[in-house]
């Protein structure tokens, strides 16, 4: 897809501001580098990630946001509406510089017709999860997460290695496109499955894919090969996974572990129905789009059909969050969630421990400060391994995109501890400008989505979306530097609600104590839905933290 050459954007660099602070300098600069062509799949159409996930509504409402951040002062607050910015209003220094509001419809209008009707008609957009929170970081932001769970799932199934082992996925997009290096961190060998080919020529550009062919047979060749030498390697396959998996399977091909990453959340915009280019199904979304969502549909189930018959030939199957089993359910594919969702399966434990996503980025531009505060970490938490383990791979294996990041996982207190650290970094010049600290919202505690974060909770209340909405409202009130409340996320219109929360370490005393606050509150609202849930671990990670819930009991 080709760039509009005055529609190209890259955050600012340095430590001079280009507005009246650094919050609202951190907002402008992640907003931008949302759209970095490094780091977005399709900038010139505000598209970041996640099939249709924008930054921005339109240029419009993206000139104005820039123009408004420019001005704002540190007593004010910008209100976005999906992507739009509609007010500022006084209120306080501690309060969030922004506030977000997207993609979100009234329960019984929550759904894809709804959306997309006002979508065309220039009322709303689809932020998806970073996209329109403003802190996406490019594929690196998912690679932990993937990482942690291929770790989890060689742990469970493969004596703690995935080395000897095939993993098949499809969708190498812009979250999809960790697969591969997850995979080949674990050791293993990696096929995935993606019909555009820029995509797979993306992923090895960032080195997060080995090689591309072109046919089955030789990436089952290769594969095989590789897995018999005890060998990681990975590859990218062009072609549609709703037509190769079935056709591995009549070769008698059968992976360790199978998975999926394609838009399938999004029928219209992010699965390509069989027998279609890239540019034919483009073609046929403009001019008949009811077709189109029709035929992938019918494509979609006869993918998880395939996925099925692979795990009841002994394939590893999960479902990788991206409803995909809910689209061929509808479509008639009764058996669809007999596919385990990853979140139960791999995930959950570390949720009830407060544990997630924790990202952070370098507004100077100056990878040194990225590789500061890896020092930093590895030096705060000697204790943990896996961590250990984690940033060393990253700054070996990770290219940045856009502003210098890096992403971990860290629990509660962890958090607060680590903010701290890198606030006193800023605070001592030993980093060259302010961090901004994030996370995505494959999250303990603001996600409410049955089908993927929320699934199969113990005590039944995957559906109950009190969560994310609290979520929001105490890192509101800790003094996040914008707060995002998103619905459709991941999993598509109608079956998610999430928050999103980012802080800025600018290295002030205030900044110390909004780190503190935001950084407890966030992770904390992970412990307590899980001890609320009734979940040992979380009851007793809520105890040792002394974290005060009146109807815990003793
Ligand atoms: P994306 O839209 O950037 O990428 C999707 C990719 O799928 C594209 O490259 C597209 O060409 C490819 N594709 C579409 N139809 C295909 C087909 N029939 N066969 C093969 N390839 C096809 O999306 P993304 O950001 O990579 O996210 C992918 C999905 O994973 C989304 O549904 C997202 O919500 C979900 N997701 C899950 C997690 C998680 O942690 N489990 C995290 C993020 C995203």
């Amino acid at each position: 897809m080709g760039l509009n050459a005055e529609r190209v954007y890259r955050a600012p660099r340095g430590n001079q501001l280009n507005t009246k602070g650094w919050v609202q300098e951190a907002a402008l600069r992640m907003l931008m580098n949302n759209l970095d062509p490094e780091v977005a799949e399709h900038p010139d159409q505000l598209v970041v990630y996640g099939g249709i996930g924008k930054a921005a509504r339109n240029w419009e409402s993206f000139d104005a946001i820039v123009n408004t951040l420019k001005v704002l002062e540190d007593n004010e607050t910008l209100m976005i509406q999906s992507g739009k910015p509609v007010a500022v209003f006084r209120t306080h220094k501690d309060a969030p510089r922004v506030l977000l509001a997207n993609s979100n419809l009234v329960p019984a209008w929550a759904n894809w017709a709804t959306f997309h009707e006002l979508d065309q008609k220039g009322l709303m957009m689809y932020g998806q999860m970073t996209a329109g929170s403003w802190i996406y970081i490019g594929t690196q932001g998912i690679v932990q997460g993937t990482y942690e769970t291929f770790a989890e799932c060689a742990k469970q199934h493969f004596g703690g290695s995935l080395q000897g082992t095939i993993t098949l996925s499809a969708g190498l997009g812009g979250m999809g496109g960790a697969q591969p290096l997850a995979v080949t961190m674990n050791e293993g060998v990696f096929i995935g499955i993606d019909v555009d080919q820029t995509r797979i020529e993306k992923r090895i550009q960032a080195r997060y894919c080995d090689l591309m062919v072109e046919t089955l047979e030789e990436a089952i060749t290769l594969a095989e090969a590789a897995k018999s030498e005890g060998r990681p390697l990975s590859i990218g396959l062009i072609g549609n996974a709703a037509e190769l998996l079935p056709r591995m399977l009549a070769r008698g091909f059968v992976p360790d572990i199978l998975t999926d990453q394609t838009s399938a959340h999004d029928p219209l915009n992010g699965y390509l129905p069989v027998g279609y280019t890239v540019e034919e199904g483009k073609r046929l979304r403009e001019e008949h789009p009811v077709e189109y969502v029709k035929l992938a549909k019918k494509s979609i189930a006869r993918h998880v059909e395939a996925m099925l018959t692979f795990q009841s030939l002994g394939a590893v199957t999960f479902d990788y969050g991206n409803n995909i089993r809910q689209v061929a359910y509808d479509e008639g594919v009764a058996q669809a969630f007999s596919i385990p969702g990853f979140v139960p399966a791999y995930i959950r434990p570390q949720f009830c421990e407060g544990k997630g996503p924790f990202r952070w980025v370098a507004l100077s531009g100056d990878p040194n400060d990225i590789y500061k505060t890896d020092e930093a970490i590895l030096r705060a938490f000697p204790e943990n391994a896996g961590l250990q383990k984690w940033i060393t791979m990253a700054q070996e294996k990770i290219s940045f995109q856009g502003l210098p990041a890096r992403i971990c996982w860290l629990g509660y207190g962890e958090r607060a501890k680590f903010g701290r650290i890198i606030n006193d970094m800023v605070a001592t010049g030993e980093l060259s400008a302010p961090i901004v600290i994030g996370r995505d919202h494959l999250d303990a505690g603001s996600v409410a989505s049955p089908n993927r974060e929320t699934e199969a909770m113990q005590d039944g209340s995957d559906a109950i979306s009190d969560w994310p909405l609290l979520n929001a409202l105490v890192n509101t009130a800790a003094g996040a530097s914008w707060v995002s409340l998103h619905h459709g996320g991941g999993v598509g219109m109608g079956y998610s609600q999430h928050a999103g929360m980012v802080v800025v370490a600018d290295g002030t005393k205030d900044a110390e104590t909004r780190l503190e606050r935001v950084l407890t509150s966030d992770p904390g609202m992970g412990v307590i839905r899980h001890a609320d849930a009734g979940y040992a671990l979380a009851v007793e990670t809520a105890r040792h933290h002394g974290i005060v819930m009146p109807m815990l009991g003793d």
